[in-house]
């Protein structure tokens, strides 16, 4: 994954020197602790997180299991491993669907950070899996937005609910309403609400989003996050959380150069799980994201 690419290649270094030695003494596991520390400070990781993660990896390493350990350099590449998971939200968490009826998602995030593209993407994984989506157009804000939500659901093969001149155009929260109405009546099993993002945390569009919120009362508020943003991400999300209070976090733009700090930042500053990553432009590149195979990736 290209964005960790620098993460992964500093920890292999890190680990290589860590190789050779045989037993480990407090100043080996010290030394090794600080190079982590600075590949992920150098990736954007949240100070906090790094704080954390770091801390935590210390008092481990600096432990029995790894005192007593046949291969102690593998101990510690181990703790990291289990550390990143933890990091990363655990256990892998599910997209939640209604027990019955329609199961109402809602997408929020900044402008660009994917996700009308994303609605396209989980309309066609979804479509895979057996479902009937519903996309609805309830961003309003974007010109473009509406006929680009349509491309995707075309591309998708699903369904899309979008405002006709005269029919709430401008009011969002009565498309949205609308929109979850429609899927119910038309045996849409799923049906996922586009919101619009401005360029920056803005107290209008929270609030909008908080008005769609109450007003459809969805299973599932995924936050979009772009990657790429670095240390924006913390904030970002906590905004988000704060103004709309998010249910679980999909990862865009993993496939990007950047410094990919957001996507290791941002369970761990919310305590919500990250439930989708996507890796591309195109509607196939997109998975349910799992904490191990993620930290796998990065400590291959
Ligand atoms: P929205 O404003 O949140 O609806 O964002 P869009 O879905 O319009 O996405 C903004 C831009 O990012 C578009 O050019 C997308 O093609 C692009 N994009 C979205 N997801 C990804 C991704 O996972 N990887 C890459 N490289 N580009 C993406």
């Amino acid at each position: 994954m290209a964005t960790f690419g620098n993460l992964s290649d500093r920890l292999a270094d890190t680990f290589k020197n860590l190789r050779k030695k045989g037993t480990l003494s407090a100043s080996d596991v010290d030394g090794t602790v600080r190079e982590i520390r600075r590949a992920l400070i150098q990736a954007d990781v949240a100070f906090d997180v790094v704080k954390e993660f770091t801390g935590r990896v210390r008092e481990r390493a600096l432990g029995d299991e790894v005192n007593k350990a046949l291969n102690p350099a593998q101990q510690v590449v181990q703790i990291v491993n289990d550390e990143l998971v933890q990091i990363l939200g655990g256990e892998q968490r599910r997209l939640e669907f209604a027990k019955t009826g329609t199961t109402i998602i809602m997408l929020a995030g900044l402008q660009g950070a994917g996700k009308t593209t994303l609605a396209g993407k989980l309309s066609k994984w979804l479509i895979k899996e057996g479902h009937t989506p519903l996309l609805v157009a309830a961003d309003l804000q974007r010109p473009n937005a509406v006929t680009q939500l349509g491309v995707v659901a075309e591309q998708a093969g699903a369904a899309i609910y979008a405002p006709e001149p005269g029919n709430g155009v401008g009011d969002p929260v009565k498309v949205a309403k609308d929109g979850v109405a429609y899927a119910e009546r038309n045996q849409h099993d799923v049906v996922i609400v586009d919101t619009a993002g401005r360029l920056g945390i803005d107290e209008e569009m929270m609030k909008q989003a908080s008005k769609i919120r109450a007003a459809i009362n969805p299973h599932e508020v995924l936050f979009v996050i772009d990657a790429m943003i670095g240390q924006d991400a913390v904030n970002t999300a906590k905004a988000f959380q704060e103004g709309v209070d998010f249910t679980g976090v999909v990862l865009s733009k993993l496939d990007g150069d950047a410094r990919g700090g957001a996507a290791l930042s941002v369970a761990s500053v919310t305590g919500r799980p990250i439930i989708f990553a996507s890796t591309g432009e195109n509607l196939d590149d997109f998975e349910p994201f799992y904490p191990d195979r993620m930290a796998s990736r990065i400590l291959d």
